[in-house]
């Protein structure tokens, strides 16, 4: 099959022929009808996820049909529509049984403890943990777009952020992860305010259901500019970027018992981040993580975009093809492009 490969960290990837995936077990092997473009790909590339091991296939946010099924699998058969998680839980550990396999002790995430998805086929383990099967109603590339960046949004506002309707939600950051948080916030009825670098991300803010939108070059202090919005502070507030300087003014803008969501990777450099600890205690703070979602609360989600209160659609942008990963990947860190790239052609 043909894959997107890279040897070396920080080298250009290449298209390669390489040999086909089987199934495990317990897996599957997906035949690839469309896969998003993510940082964490570039993450991975620069060598900040001790999980990859070279050589390596990126990919982690994919849709497609199954293809060859292992013996132990019993849910899913050849021609199933379907996505995943990017963390697959393995089922049996303590956190799974709990109900918490976006933090399983043995995850499987595709792309990154394994080969991923910038390839025709891609190899899934724990197929009936965390297959998800796709309505008919739902294409094969907004399919694509939930896998990592609008699931994990989900939890964030939904089930870790616990937004009601009414709260003042501050979302940092408007790539991917920033849109579907402003999305998802929307529709639960919060009042978002947006803020990033450029005018045309803040635009795009406001077209997903931003309130209001602060561009961070044009104000002396984002966190007072967001205090005198939400008059006193957000209740919730998301670091869709991950970079120290939003993760402080995500957790600086809260209101006193507000809590704040790190969505955004910290890796590297970045991994350990000054926080305000003093005011995290004073005004009981929470500081919370999102790290993917289960395929059990998929089904939440799925119903919200069956009946067209989430439309993640809106989010994709840019439609390319295999050729023209290696380069995309390369520029995933200069955050250009509006919305969500998704490679649709192998
Ligand atoms: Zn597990
Ligand atoms: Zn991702």
């Amino acid at each position: 099959m043909k894959a997107v490969l890279f040897e070396q960290f920080g080298q250009p990837p290449r298209v390669q022929n390489v040999p086909d995936p089987t199934p495990s077990a317990e897996g599957v092997v997906i035949k690839v009808e469309a896969t998003g473009l993510c940082r964490s790909d570039w993450h991975g590339w620069m060598g900040h996820d001790p999980d990859v091991v070279l050589p390596h296939v990126p990919g982690h946010e994919l849709a497609g049909t199954v293809l060859a099924t292992g013996k132990q699998v019993t849910r899913w058969k050849k021609g199933d529509r379907v996505t995943v998680p990017f963390v697959g839980g393995c089922g049996r550990c303590f956190e799974c049984n709990s109900g918490n396999h976006q933090v399983c002790e043995h995850q499987f995430q595709p792309g990154f403890t394994a080969w991923g998805s910038f390839a025709e086929y891609v190899a899934v383990d724990y197929a009936d943990t965390n297959l998800v099967a796709l309505p008919e109603s739902l294409d094969f590339e907004t399919a694509a777009s939930l896998g990592c960046r609008f699931v994990t949004s989900f939890r964030a506002i939904v089930d870790q952020g616990r937004v009601g309707p009414g709260d003042w939600v501050a979302v940092h950051g408007c790539g991917g992860v920033g849109l579907s948080a402003i999305m998802i916030a929307a529709a639960m009825g919060a009042n978002v305010v947006a803020i990033d670098l450029t005018p045309e991300k803040l635009d795009f803010a406001r077209q997903m259901g931003a309130v209001a939108t602060i561009n961070a070059r044009e104000v002396a202090d984002v966190v007072e500019a967001v205090r005198e919005i939400t008059r006193g502070g957000a209740h919730v507030s998301i670091d869709a970027l991950g970079h120290p300087t939003t993760c402080f003014n995500s957790i600086a803008n809260l209101r006193r018992r507000g809590r704040h969501v790190q969505v955004g990777l910290m890796l590297g450099e970045h991994s350990r981040p000054p926080v305000p600890m003093d005011r995290i205690i004073g005004w009981e703070l929470e500081i919370l993580g999102s790290h993917g979602m289960q395929a059990f609360r998929y089904q939440a989600m799925m119903a919200m975009i069956e009946t067209g209160k989430l439309s993640p659609r809106k989010l994709v942008g840019k439609r390319i093809g295999l050729e023209e990963a290696p380069a995309a990947l390369m520029a995933m860190d200069r955050f250009e492009g509006l919305g969500i790239s998704v490679i649709t052609r192998f």
